[in-house]
């Protein structure tokens, strides 16, 4: 099945200098590039990016991770859009699994991941856990002339283009942080 998945290069990823080497690593699938954007986060992108785990022990350290706090400060990640069959699989097998110490040495969070001694997972990519998740985070991160395949609809707005279906109900995984009590 063809699917979309958000690669980001997190934080530790960029300061480590491995820009280039997970793009190569993508580059030797038959993913498809469609976006490419250097993203400032700031904490309302983290904390809607990372809501289904604002329950978490961790997630205040997870967004201070994401935002670059744990990195010197590196508030900018570079974040890439692909499509292709199968494309959940084949990514998330480049990346390994989420804690780098369980994941497959020859991964990218297994060869260049750690764990943080307050139990951050610093491991250099974000991948899309499935595609519902795929298509809520290309919509989050990306607007949609910066995406250059007909992925998703998108309608006229204000002279500009928006998402025909926000990364709203449809899609989101849980209700978000605004809706919370
Ligand atoms: N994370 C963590 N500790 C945990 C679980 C997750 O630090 O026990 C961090 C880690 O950086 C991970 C991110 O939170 O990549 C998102 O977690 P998720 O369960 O979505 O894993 P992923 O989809 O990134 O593999
Ligand atoms: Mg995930």
């Amino acid at each position: 099945m063809k699917e979309c998945i958000l690669l980001i290069v997190k934080p530790d990823g960029m300061v480590k200098g491995l820009a280039g080497h997970v793009l190569r690593r993508f580059e030797e699938t038959d993913l498809r590039l469609v976006g490419a954007r250097l993203a400032k986060v700031t904490r309302e992108l983290a904390s809607t990016h990372y809501h289904h785990l604002r329950e978490k022990p961790f997630f205040e350290e997870l967004i201070r991770f994401i935002m670059g706090e744990l990195n010197g400060g590196q508030d900018t990640v570079l974040a890439f859009a692909y499509t292709g069959e199968d494309a959940v699989r084949k990514a998330r097998a480049i990346a390994g699994a989420t804690n780098p110490e369980e994941a497959d040495y020859r991964s990218i969070r297994g060869s260049f991941g750690r764990v943080t001694t307050k139990g951050v997972f610093e491991n250099v990519v974000h991948v899309s856990s499935d595609s519902i998740e795929g298509e809520r985070e290309i919509k989050l991160w990306f607007r949609p002339e910066e995406i250059t395949a007909d992925l998703f609809p998108s309608v006229a707005a204000d002279g500009r283009r928006e998402w025909a279906e926000p990364a709203g109900p449809k899609t989101r995984t849980g209700p978000w942080p605004s809706e919370t009590p």
